[in-house]
């Protein structure tokens, strides 16, 4: 309201300096038309006229037009001018002016002087420049002076200056015309002061709707776009402080207040503790948490109310209201945030002038809650998403754990029973016994795979050294591992490195995780390519990234099972139709593993035609501290 009663007054301001510069130009033609018409009258058609009083009336009006001139030019130009200079400029414009009228008519015949007539043009500017009351004390004045002169005249203490010319018998001392033509001047004067100020008035008002109208529209517009606004911060992140953070930043600057906080529910649904604040102390933020059992505010809001605390120092709803008076607050307003589910908490805005908030604010705040609940919901559904996959992570790498020892010791014991150590064993035993040892050897495999995985997720892998690892030397020893089984199937399997030995390309990793990856993906590469393809490894590097291509002309990877390849236990189906072994873990893990390494693992297949993997580290030459 206050800002609008601000504009307001500059409008009119600035409607007056726009009127004044008007009737500065309408002045001008005043003066000229005083000068000139003496002119003519006196001189071309004769008419016999105190012409030397005549002229100087209109040298006059132009003389002090001039100085009105400069005046509103130097107001214009002001940045703060005077409060209602325009008003007092009007007003001596309309003063001066009834002077230079008055002197007119004088000189032009008094009452029968037809210069009478102009003060009617006067009144009509008055009542459109100025207030009802201003325009009726000059209808006043006008009356007034015309009178007193008439008076005069007829009273013969001031002479009159009678234009014979125009009217041949003179009139001013007939008590009869000098009666009517007053009465009928005078209530002329006022019928017209009160229809223009009416009409204009009235255009007045409805141009303060019409601006009282364009703020509101001007603020509403401002508040869409802020809430539009919060709702895309919010919603671009799933990080629940952040979400809340960015969500009390926004509310306060959007109400133009000093703070705001939001209070969430905990899991017994019985307190509200500060999740995020802005622009409060810590000791007003840590005064403790909101218990619904005593606090019947937090309890209406928590049920769906919006409420408005105009003044904090007597409101017995309030649970703490000293620590709110010594932090400087006044006012509250507290909106609820509803999920789908129910209630989340509350979202409160703090003011530090007693009864600040308005209803519109209210409707304002309600908005930015139910943007802010959805995205409070969705971090909270994803943090309990990460909670759920790291107990999940937890439960497999405990169990796999308990597994372990009972397969490393069966393993052994096939071994040792192979061996001949147990005694002889027949051509179907050692048969059997053999797919057995096989069979252990894979459970072995499968162990150890979950047991890596899990790790990487249970966060362990915060756990691990890292040391500066050489990619060529990685690639060529892994490279070497699978040379027999590429030969095998009379695989054309080739490295290259066309940078190599000229620049020695290092990245921060383990080198036991680095074999890993590579070991995962060129034994895919061998396995799924048929007998007599190629597979080719690529290491290569610009500026800041090493990338490392692993490419086959295997049986490729149709697209649909794209998306699903680096989920756990995942393989396509042409790959389960061709290969019966295979845990589907091998790409999570390599997956997993060059995350942890800042790297960045991408694939692109042909079905039937083969498959690209890419590899981008960044590259070190020392490690991070
Ligand atoms: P393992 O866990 O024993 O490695 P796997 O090889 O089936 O089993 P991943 O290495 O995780 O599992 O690979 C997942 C799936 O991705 C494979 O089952 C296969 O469908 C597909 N795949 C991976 N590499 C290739 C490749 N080079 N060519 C074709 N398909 C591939
Ligand atoms: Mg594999």
């Amino acid at each position: 309201m206050r800002n609008q009663s601000v504009s307001l007054t500059a409008l009119v301001e600035a409607e007056l300096m726009a009127s004044g510069a008007w009737l500065i130009t309408i002045r001008w033609l005043a003066g000229l038309g005083v000068v000139l018409g003496t002119f003519v009258t006196h001189t071309i058609l004769n008419v016999r006229l105190p012409v030397v009083p005549l002229y100087i009336i209109g040298v006059a009006i132009l003389i002090y037009n001039a100085c009105f001139r400069a005046i509103l030019a130097r107001l214009a130009r002001a940045a703060t001018p005077a409060p209602q200079a325009f008003a007092y400029l009007a007003n001596a414009q309309i003063g001066l002016d009834w002077s230079a009228m008055i002197a007119l008519i004088h000189f032009s015949g008094g009452l029968e002087s037809p210069a009478v007539l102009y003060f009617f043009f006067h009144i009509i500017i008055a009542a459109i420049l100025l207030s009802p009351r201003a325009t009726y004390f000059w209808a006043a004045m006008a009356t007034l002076l015309l009178t007193i002169i008439s008076l005069l005249e007829f009273a013969g203490i001031l002479p009159h200056e009678h234009v014979r010319d125009y009217i041949g018998i003179e009139l001013y001392t007939n008590p009869v015309y000098v009666l009517g033509r007053l009465v009928f001047f005078i209530s002329t004067m006022f019928v017209a002061a009160y229809l223009a100020s009416t009409l204009s008035s009235r255009l007045r008002k409805r141009e303060t709707q019409v601006v009282t109208l364009s703020q509101n529209l001007l603020t509403a517009y401002t508040r869409l776009q802020t809430v539009y606004e919060s709702a895309e911060a919010v919603n671009s992140t799933l990080e629940l402080g952040e979400v809340l953070d960015r969500l009390v930043r926004r509310a306060a600057d959007a109400l133009k207040v000093r703070a705001c906080s939001i209070r969430l529910l905990d899991e017994t649904g019985a307190r509200l503790s500060v999740a995020a604040s802005y622009g409060l102390s810590d000791a007003y933020t840590q005064k403790g948490d909101l218990l619904l059992e005593h606090n019947p505010l937090a309890r209406q809001v928590i049920a769906g109310k919006t409420i408005v605390i105009g003044d904090v120092t007597n409101d017995a709803r309030l649970q703490y209201p000293h620590e709110a008076t010594a932090e400087g607050i006044r006012a509250m307003l507290s909106a609820p945030l509803t999920g789908k589910k129910g209630a989340l908490g509350l979202i409160r805005a703090y003011s530090v002038d007693a009864q600040h908030f308005t209803p519109d604010d209210a409707a304002f705040l309600e908005a930015i809650a139910r943007v802010g609940s959805i995205a409070i919901e969705n971090a909270l559904a994803y943090r309990a998403l990460g909670k759920l996959d790291q107990m999940k992570s937890k439960f497999v790498l405990t169990v796999t754990h308990e597994l372990r020892s009972p397969v490393s010791v069966v393993r052994s014991l096939m071994r040792t029973i192979l061996a001949g150590y147990a005694g002889d064993l027949n051509t179907q035993q050692r048969e059997m016994l053999t797919r057995v040892q096989y069979r252990a050897d894979f459970l072995q495999t499968l162990i150890d795979d979950l047991l890596d995985l899990a790790a990487g997720k249970a966060d362990l892998a915060q756990r691990e050294d890292r040391v500066i690892v050489r990619l060529d030397e990685a690639i060529a020893r892994i490279v070497e591992r699978f040379k027999i089984p590429a030969d095998e199937k009379q695989i054309a399997f080739e490295w290259r490195c066309e940078q190599c030995p000229e620049r020695t390309l290092t990245i921060s990793a383990t080198g036991e995780g680095m074999d890993r990856i590579l070991n995962n993906l060129i034994s895919n590469a061998i396995k799924y390519t048929p007998n007599g393809g190629r597979v080719t490894v690529h290491l290569r590097a610009d500026n800041a990234t090493a990338m490392i291509e692993i490419a086959d002309s295997g049986i490729g990877i149709p697209p649909d099972a794209l998306p699903h390849l680096f989920e756990e236990f995942y393989r396509a189906p042409n790959a389960k139709a061709q290969i019966k072994e295979g845990t589907g873990l091998g790409l999570a893990i390599t997956k997993d593993l060059v995350t942890r390494y800042g790297g960045h693992i991408a694939v692109q297949s042909q079905p039937g035609q083969g498959t690209i993997f890419t590899l981008t580290f960044p590259l070190v030459t020392e490690l991070p501290m």
